[in-house]
């Protein structure tokens, strides 16, 4: 029987382990240093002074494609998509508040009905929808900027502003970042199979299914203290297993997976020695996507019908935003202009998915802003707070009586991020640039024979947890063409 250990339990690593465990007998030992499962996709319960629960996630989700997408096909594959719950977000849809105006996010605006027998010029997003796959493919190594100046030229700039923050949102790159071939695929999926939503029961109701699986099936998952991989235990060139936990116990392995995050895994985890140099300065010339912080409150009155809400704060202008977002945002550099008070966020009131994830009459918003984009920030404590406080800001200047309703809340802060997941707090994992896509992504096999990489970090393709499961069903995939279970 093979022995296959698996260090995390984010989407990619318990997704993997959950399609392997299903489909083989094997000797499967997962380990997560948290206490929580699914990573950046997992939930907690927090109390409020009357003992009420509320769900929290540590990020601020909303899923691109749930059961139409790479996620919806893992729940296929380990037979548990008929009991798993998605709510998609509809009546009302995606809407984006940009500087005050509100618009339908598929770009439409709140426009006059069309008169019908008028032929009008498809929308862009109509023309992505039908774009075939090789023409995507062939923007995969150029910029949105360039997508977005061919196809609305000088005009339409409201509509660029919009596609822009949306792939900032998306992927924490900036217009002259993002592989444009990425944001089309993603695009066209949404577009194609319209079921963007929100999992019942919260975000972490994904790999705590995953996770269920590996269980059922004989897998052991060892949580906290318990499950911190230490070392990755490497001879002649493959792998043989882990040290693990507080005393630094060796477990035997055949195969490990490492669903941690690829810089930490090749410098901390197996060490720098066991790569040649080309491959160890390649990955740590990697750019992360954007970093993030995320801002939940639990307020005791319903304010919202909202389900998804991209939100801009107003500026002095729209061609002053345009210029912000296309030509600065790499380089928009919060430590030296300041943390601002009002940012552009991701609002996701989670409660208007699922009412249990809120007390009766109540409701439960996530929120989520990026702090950094292409560089790593460390912020300090009295940063963080200001961050905290931008995001209080922002969803005071939409919904101003929320601030008096407020009766629990939960932050997760940039560092936080860092020191309990990795990445140094980026949202999703290895930037979806133009230099980072599709043949230049790294592989999720590794050079070292047995060490195979399954998360945001390593091949794939999509929007930040559907990413990660991509990656996973690749990986499944190279295991099955290749009998490696
Ligand atoms: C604020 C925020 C908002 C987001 N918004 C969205 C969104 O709207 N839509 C969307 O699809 N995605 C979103 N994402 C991104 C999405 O959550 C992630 O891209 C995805 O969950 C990453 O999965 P992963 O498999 O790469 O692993 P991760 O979630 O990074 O998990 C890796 C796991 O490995 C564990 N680990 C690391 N080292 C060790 C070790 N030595 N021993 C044991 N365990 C270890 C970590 O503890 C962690 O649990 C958001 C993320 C954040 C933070």
């Amino acid at each position: 029987m093979k022995r296959i250990i698996i260090i995390g339990t984010g989407i990619g690593g318990s997704g993997i382990g959950a399609l392997i465990n299903k489909n083989y007998k094997v000797d499967m030992k997962v380990f997560e240093q948290n206490k929580i499962i699914g990573g950046r996709c997992g939930s907690y319960i927090k109390k409020d002074d009357q003992d009420r629960e509320w769900k929290f996630d540590v990020g601020c989700h909303i899923i691109n494609a749930c059961d139409k997408g790479p996620l919806g096909k893992i729940l296929e594959k380990i037979r548990k998509s008929q009991e798993f719950k998605w709510s998609h977000t509809k009546n009302p849809g995606p809407r984006v508040n940009i500087m005050g105006m509100e618009l339908r996010a598929s770009g439409a605006s709140r426009r006059k009905k069309k008169d019908k027998t008028k032929r009008s010029r498809p929308t862009l997003i109509h023309q992505i929808k039908e774009m075939p796959d090789d023409e995507i493919e062939n923007w995969n190594y150029r910029s949105l900027k360039e997508f977005l100046d061919e196809r609305l030229g000088n005009k339409n700039l409201l509509m660029k502003i919009m596609y822009s923050m949306q792939a900032g949102v998306m992927f924490g790159t900036s217009p002259k970042e993002t592989s444009a071939g990425e944001y089309l695929k993603c695009t066209k999926l949404n577009a194609q199979t319209m079921s963007m939503g929100y999992p019942f029961g919260g975000c972490g109701a994904i790999p705590e299914t995953f996770c269920e699986v590996i269980s059922e099936n004989g897998g052991n998952i060892y949580l906290g203290k318990e499950g911190k991989v230490k070392k990755i235990i490497v001879q002649d060139n493959g792998v043989i297993g882990v040290e693990a936990g507080p005393d630094s116990t060796f477990y035997e392995a055949d195969i490990v997976i490492a669903n941690s995050d690829i810089k930490t895994t090749v410098f901390k985890l197996v060490g720098e020695k066991y790569f040649d140099r080309e491959y160890s300065n390649w990955i740590k010339n990697l750019k992360w996507g954007g970093q993030v912080c995320s801002l939940k409150i639990g307020i005791d009155k319903i304010i919202t019908d909202q389900k998804m809400l991209t939100y801009v704060p107003k500026t002095e202008g729209i061609g002053n935003a345009f210029k912000a977002i296309e030509d600065e945002l790499e380089d928009l550099d919060f430590k030296k202009m300041g943390i601002p008070e009002k940012s552009a966020q991701l609002i996701v009131p989670v409660s208007n998915h699922d009412p249990s994830l809120a007390p009766e009459g109540c409701q439960n918003i996530h929120t989520v802003t990026p702090t950094a984009f292409g560089k790593m920030v460390k912020w300090s404590k009295k940063d963080e707070d200001k961050w905290r406080e931008c995001c209080i800001n922002s969803l005071v200047s939409l919904w101003p009586e929320i601030e008096d309703h407020i009766v629990i809340s939960d932050f997760i802060s940039t560092s936080q991020l860092e020191v309990r997941f990795g990445k140094e707090g980026a949202g999703t994992g290895i930037a979806q640039s133009i230099d980072q896509v599709a043949d230049k992504r790294p592989s999720k096999i590794s050079p070292i024979e047995g060490l195979y990489f399954c998360s945001g970090d390593a091949g794939g393709w999509g929007i930040g947890t559907e990413l990660a499961a991509q990656s996973a069903l690749e990986l499944w995939d190279y295991f099955e063409k290749n009998n490696i279970i």
